[in-house]
């Protein structure tokens, strides 16, 4: 093999993905998916479609979907970028920032995948630290001097830690950074955050990052999509032609555009998971584990007196699998997906044995 195609590979740092484990009966809490299958009428909507579906290429412009999430948004279909899953449309957003002279700003502690594209894309990051409460301060991420950002990234709420970022807080970092691209990853927001959706039309700068994988409980279907100034978006369509990245199937779009179209199932099954989570939350700390106030569909807890990698063990020992990180400041959390009354029963029931 080339020493140059070698020193190149192995010099990546790729992502590690939660556990999709092989066996059925686990009690699965480590990857947020949602607990609940999607509407039905989305498997109606695929089992309609599917026959045309795989005779035919897709869609490249996905112009149904576009058109379903500008009329539930509020924005014009050219304000909307579709992907393969939200991890694709932030793959063409960093590329999209390839070759920036100025810096990507970035929590640390925050979703892993941002570190990782900017290692395979060479981008220049400055990494800021969160407070020792895991928030995330404004004035950090507002210019100061010199110090200016090409571009800012950040959950909202943050993964793995569940903490939510007030929106007049996510405007100031907005307003305060006119320059600079500020891309919002709102993948759980729908368990309790307000979207920063509605600042696009006064903010050109703003792009907003979302998923159908977590509150439409469609991971497996890959659709995520990006709401922000059409110009923004214009510069995605730019990315996404010159990578020729796979378009939505047909079958994705047909599920994704059922479920849009059925928001009452959308909200009844996410205020679901929100009052399961505060339940868990609440119990979690009567057995004397610290939660962090979360606004997603997952808890990160930690035990004062018990090491986080033991317990995550002693848990998958009891078939039931939590993540939990390596890294640094958050080694002893587990982050516990929100699961049915009946999973986060028995996850209840074994950490008592456990402890
Ligand atoms: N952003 C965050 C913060 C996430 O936790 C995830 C899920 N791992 C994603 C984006 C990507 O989700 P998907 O590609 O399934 O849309």
């Amino acid at each position: 093999m080339s020493r140059f195609w070698s020193a190149v590979t192995h010099g990546l740092t790729p992502y590690v993905p939660g556990e999709q484990p092989k066996i059925d009966n686990l009690v699965k809490l480590n990857t947020n998916e949602h607990p609940y299958g999607p509407s039905p009428r989305v498997i109606e909507a695929i089992q309609a479609a599917a026959s045309d579906a795989l005779r035919l290429y897709p869609d490249p412009n996905a112009d149904r979907l576009k058109l379903a999430l500008a009329a539930r948004h509020g924005v014009r279909p050219d304000q909307v970028f579709v992907g393969n899953g939200s991890d694709e449309v932030l793959a063409h957003a960093f590329l999209g920032l390839l070759k920036h002279e100025l810096p990507l700003w970035m929590p640390d502690i925050s979703y892993s995948f941002y570190p990782v594209y900017c290692g395979l894309y060479e981008i220049a990051h400055r990494i800021i630290p969160l407070t020792e409460d895991f928030t995330l301060r404004v004035e950090d991420y507002l210019p100061q001097g010199e110090r200016r950002a090409g571009a800012i990234i950040f959950p909202n709420p943050n993964a793995p830690t569940g903490r939510l970022l007030p929106l007049e807080a996510v405007e100031r970092i907005v307003a305060g950074n006119p320059e600079a691209v500020v891309l919002v990853d709102e993948a759980y927001v729908d368990f309790g955050g307000d979207s920063a959706i509605p600042l696009v039309d006064r903010y050109p700068n703003l792009l907003v990052v979302h998923t159908f994988s977590k509150s439409r409980s469609l991971a497996g279907l890959r659709v995520g999509f990006a709401i922000g100034h059409a110009d923004l978006i214009a510069g995605l369509e730019r990315v996404k032609n010159s990578f020729n990245s796979y378009p939505l199937d047909r079958l994705a779009i047909a599920g994704a555009v059922a479920s849009v179209e059925d928001e009452a199932y959308f909200q009844q099954s996410c205020r679901k998971v929100i009052a399961s989570r505060e339940a868990l939350s609440t119990q979690m700390t009567e057995l004397g584990f610290d939660v962090l106030p979360s606004a997603a569909n997952f808890i990160f807890a930690r035990h004062p007196s018990r090491d986080g990698a033991e317990l995550a063990a002693a848990l998958r020992q009891r078939a039931i699998i939590v993540r939990h990180f390596k890294a640094a400041r958050i080694d002893q959390f587990l982050r516990i997906t929100v699961g049915t009354d009946e999973q986060c029963a028995a996850l209840v029931t074994a950490l008592r044995k456990i402890l």
